[in-house]
């Protein structure tokens, strides 16, 4: 493989073509209950790059698997030869056509970008998996994946209308264009002749045509997309769809044009309770018939997982056993057709003994509550399994007319094969129902505990209900070994041949879908050692990375992960100390160093996890070994005062040097970074006779650091806050010895817990004695400093972030002239934790007709000092900031720190949103 990778090297460049162990332990794990680690990870600029690694894998009969976002559940996207990985800025492009009822993009972008970049012309895409904020195009094609509405009326299969595609020797297709088309013909006849002919043999016999049909009634992801043979009649087509469902077995897809589907903009919701399974699935086709769009069903196993999750009723803890719920979406082009379906529906369930009275939301608060409780079902399973374990969610589809009496022998099966706990939800409108359970693959009796289980959930499937093994998470490994049992000698014969005329040499994710190993299903299995509380649930899922500011650029926090478990694995087997050592080292920087601490993992985390903690008790760990470190830091939090002096005089210094040399940047100094506040003296609050009172809290950093050097605006943020507050009317109060006063966000973010705690302990009794014991507002202007501050001072206080104060008290108070100009704002980490996003919007539209919130722009990276001396991991993330604000002139955020990146890496000047409102404040 070494040589191989060198001739990548030099078709692909450098930078392209991984060997390294890091690399290849951080890229084994898809969301699946399977693991493999490849030996060479690609990852390609662009399509020629993609053809000419083909190009050479081909002749070296090398296997390859591609990846995007790596969720996938049926192990599909793992190997153990090369891994291609195409996702990043290279392969994110996008372009709306004809007003939005097309959309072309790369195979690099999730599905909820494309729903967002879609959603101002009333449209969205297709395929509605619920991992569609991480899922990407590729994966969602080439899974057929699908989700609560789409239904097999609106996935990839029915949407896609075009594609650029590259064969495993490296040829590029471009199925719209007639000259890509007719290159092709001329160089791959026998493809095209072996579609025209299998095309020809299925259709010549009924049986086989009626078969595909039934079984495509319903979703089925299992085997290749046979309906491609009898839905189509040109080869390209046929190509094409078979593309759709092929699971990187065979092509590469660099392209789609997809038909887009209209957002109903007349919605409401309601989870209805039924008191049992069976009667659950009775009003199903009824709901159907009265017009219901989408129907989830969750059964009592499946609610109590998500009993403590927000937005969760708080009666249904006390239901009865049996009591399953079903959550109904309701979407027309008007509020009076509205009405009239949810009347129809009130109608269809009439009959039945509800455990609730129906009642229906139109809330978008509570309909999306609603609906993230149900996708958050599995997570919330896999979150409650016993560390160590795997969680294993199974993906079938039956016929309507077979629900009940399939669903009810299910949970029988599932109970009398020691599998009481397990779940059973899905989109059972479509017949399409998940369990799923956790199992310790390493205990051969559960390993053959499991083997029992698909023994019988296959026959019971496919012999006594002829329904789908795989309705909507694709084959992978999973089930390859039972895709003939599913679909006959026949057919199966025939994706043999398709599989051969496409990949001759069988080098595209080998043993996916087309397997000769009937027990490959109880291979590969994913270790889940122990190794931090923090990071012990994660099911490797993936859904972190979308979030992570390191995804690509060095570490994901899913990654993290994955090599701090194998690191533990090494280690526990004693075996390859040298592989150890080495990814302990890589680790050193592409781990820990490189991480943030922002924690906005946790937001996208279906379990909530932040892998950023896991990285700061590793500080903590190393910290304690080291002492020096640990009186260096004890030492500054004891000395505020002389920081705060430190501080001003060296920014001073620097600025006058700034002055006096011809250059523009030395070390890290340059004119976006902060002046030294100067005249503090001058500072005060004027009106002390309101009967409205604030504490104000100035962060330390706002204690020290002004505007950037070269911003006009000179008047220091303490000064600008007291204005606006004292125009609100509010009498500010300031903390006693605020001078050496710190949250201990900095100590904490370094992994010194200890010395963090006793700096907020000596903060919080400051801000008691001011507010007296919690009687009035405390506002600090830093919003991760009242991050912090939120989750460990006394709940006495009522802490405010500067945005949702100006929104909660100061809107209303305030005469605000808005301007006409375009503003760029950026929301913090913390701010986006606290979900303040939506506040900061309405604050932004009260100062400015036309707010911009870049799109593509998350944590900044800065992570409080990190931005200095890190320069790069602030400039990877800020990467995309420049052409997002081009042209303005002015960006608002609320932590000083984050403001010196921003500007840099933009060109504008980024100051605290206060001053914003300060200057809108209309005069007299
Ligand atoms: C919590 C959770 C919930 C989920 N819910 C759903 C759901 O509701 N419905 C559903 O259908 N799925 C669901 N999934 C499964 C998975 O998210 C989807 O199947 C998704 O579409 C996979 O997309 P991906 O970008 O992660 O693809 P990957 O996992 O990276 O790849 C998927 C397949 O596509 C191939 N591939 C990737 N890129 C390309 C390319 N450019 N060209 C050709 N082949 C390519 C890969 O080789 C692989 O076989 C869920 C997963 C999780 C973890
Ligand atoms: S940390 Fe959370 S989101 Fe990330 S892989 Fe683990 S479970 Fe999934
Ligand atoms: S804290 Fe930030 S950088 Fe670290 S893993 Fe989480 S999202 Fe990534």
């Amino acid at each position: 493989m070494h040589d191989l990778a060198a001739q990548l090297a030099r078709v692909m460049g450098e930078g392209e073509v991984f060997t390294d162990d890091l690399t290849l332990v951080s890229s084994a794990a898809d969301g699946s209950c399977y693991r493999k680690i490849p030996q060479i990870v690609l990852k390609p600029s662009g399509e020629e790059r993609v053809v000419e690694a083909l190009r050479l894998l081909h002749q070296h009969q090398t296997p390859v698997t591609f990846r995007a976002a790596g969720t996938s559940l049926s192990g599909q996207s793992v190997s153990d030869s090369v891994l291609l990985q195409a996702r990043g800025d290279q392969w994110n492009h996008c372009e709306v056509l004809e007003n939005g009822k097309f959309i072309r993009t790369g195979p690099g972008i999730t599905g909820a970008r494309l729903n967002q970049i879609l959603a101002p012309y009333g449209r969205k895409f297709g395929p509605d998996p619920a991992s569609v904020n991480s899922a990407m195009v590729g994966g969602i094609v080439a899974n057929n994946a699908s989700g609560m509405s789409c239904g097999v009326h609106a996935n990839s299969y029915a949407t896609i209308e075009s594609a650029r595609i590259i064969f495993a020797d490296g040829t590029l297709l471009d199925t719209a264009d007639p000259g890509s088309r007719k290159a092709f013909r001329e160089k791959h006849t026998g493809l095209l002749e072996t579609m025209v002919m299998l095309r020809d043999r299925i259709r010549l016999k009924p049986g086989l045509t009626a078969r595909i049909r039934e079984k495509y009634s319903i979703k089925n992801t299992t085997g290749y997309g046979l309906n491609s043979l009898i839905d189509y009649g040109d080869p390209f087509d046929i190509i094409l769809h078979l593309m759709v469902g092929s699971e990187g077995t065979l092509g590469f897809l660099s392209e789609a044009t997809f038909r887009t589907v209209p957002v109903k903009p007349f919605r409401a919701s309601s989870l209805i309770y039924f008191r049992d399974l069976g009667s659950a699935c009775q009003a199903v086709p009824l709901l159907r018939e009265a017009g219901v769009p989408a129907i989830e069903i969750m059964d009592r196993e499946a609610l109590r997982s998500v009993e403590e999750s927000a937005g969760v009723p708080p009666y249904i803890k006390d239901f009865d056993k049996g009591v399953t719920a079903l959550l109904i979406d309701l979407e027309e082009e008007t509020k009076e057709a509205l009405k009239q379906l949810i009347l129809t529906t009130e109608k269809a369930l009439s009959g039945f003994d509800l455990v609730r009275e129906f009642e229906v939301t139109v809330d978008p608060k509570q309909i999306s509550a609603y609906w993230n409780v149900r996708k958050g079902v599995f997570p919330a399973v896999g979150g409650m399994r016993k560390p160590g374990t795997s969680v294993i969610i199974e993906d079938i589809a039956i016929h309507a007319s077979q629900l009940t009496e399939s669903v009810l022998e299910m949970r029988e099966m599932l109970d009398e094969l020691g599998y009481a706990d397990a779940v059973i939800y899905g989109h059972v409108l479509d017949g399409n129902l998940h369990f799923i359970f956790s199992q310790d693959f390493h205990n051969p009796e559960e390993v053959k505990q499991y083997e029992t289980m698909i023994g019988r959930l296959t026959t019971m499937v496919v012999e006594k209900y002829n329904g789908s093994l795989k309705a909507e998470h694709g084959t992978g490994l999973n089930m390859a070994p039972f895709v003939e049992f599913e679909w006959g000698k026949e057919l199966y014969r025939v994706m043999r041949e398709i599989k051969s005329a496409f990949d001759p040499t069988g080098i595209l994710n080998p043993d996916v879908i087309i397997t000769d190993d009937p027990r490959l299903h109880l291979k590969h299995f994913k270790p889940m050692p122990v190794v931090d509380e923090s990071v012990d649930r994660c099911i490797e899922c993936g859904f972190c990375e979308v979030n992570c500011l390191t995804t690509g650029y060095t570490l994901s926090a899913r990654q993290r992960i994955v090599v701090r478990r194998e690191i533990k694995m090494l280690a526990e087997s004693g075996k390859d100390r040298r592989k150890i050592q080495g990814l302990r080292k890589a680790f050193t920087y592409q781990g820990d160093g490189s991480c943030a601490g922002d924690g906005l993992c946790a937001v996208s985390c279906p379990l909530s996890i932040d892998t950023g903690d896991l990285i700061k008790h590793m500080r903590e760990a190393r910290n304690k070994e080291r002492g020096w470190g640990r009186h260096m830091a004890r030492w500054a939090s004891n000395h505020m005062i002389t920081l705060h002096r430190a501080v001003e005089l060296g920014l001073g210094s620097m600025q006058l040097a700034g002055k006096l040399l011809p250059v523009k940047r030395f070390l890290f100094w340059d004119r976006h970074m902060p002046r030294p506040v100067r005249k503090r003296a001058s500072i005060q609050s004027g009106n002390l006779s309101s009967d409205l009172n604030v504490v104000y809290f100035p962060s330390c950093i706002n204690q020290s650091m002004g505007t950037s050097v070269k911003d006009p605006q000179k008047m220091p943020l303490m000064q600008a806050t007291i204005e606006v507050l004292e125009k609100a009317g509010y009498s500010v109060i300031l903390p006693a010895g605020m001078r050496s006063l710190c949250c201990g966000t900095p100590w904490e973010s370094k992994g010194f817990s200890n010395i963090a705690d006793s700096m907020s302990e000596r903060l919080e009794k400051a801000l008691l004695e001011a507010s007296e014991e919690g009687k009035y507002p405390v506002l600090c202007d830093t919003s991760p400093c009242i991050y912090r501050m939120k989750r460990v001072l006394t709940k006495r206080l009522t802490l405010y972030e500067p945005v949702e104060f100006i929104h909660d008290h100061l809107l209303d108070k305030l005469d605000l002239h808005r301007t006409a100009k375009e503003i760029a704002f950026h929301v913090t980490c913390s701010s986006t934790k606290m979900e303040l996003r939506e506040k900061f919007e309405r604050v932004a539209r009260a100062c400015t007709d036309h707010p911009r919130f870049p799109e593509e722009v998350g944590c900044c990276g800065f992570a409080g000092d990190k931005g200095m001396t890190d320069p790069a991991l602030n400039g990877w993330a800020l990467r995309n900031l420049a052409p997002e604000v081009k042209g303005l002139d002015a960006g608002y955020s609320n932590s000083r720190t984050c403001e010196i990146g921003l500007s840099r890496n933009s060109g504008i000047d980024y100051k605290s949103v206060i001053y914003l409102v300060h200057q809108s404040i209309r005069k007299g």
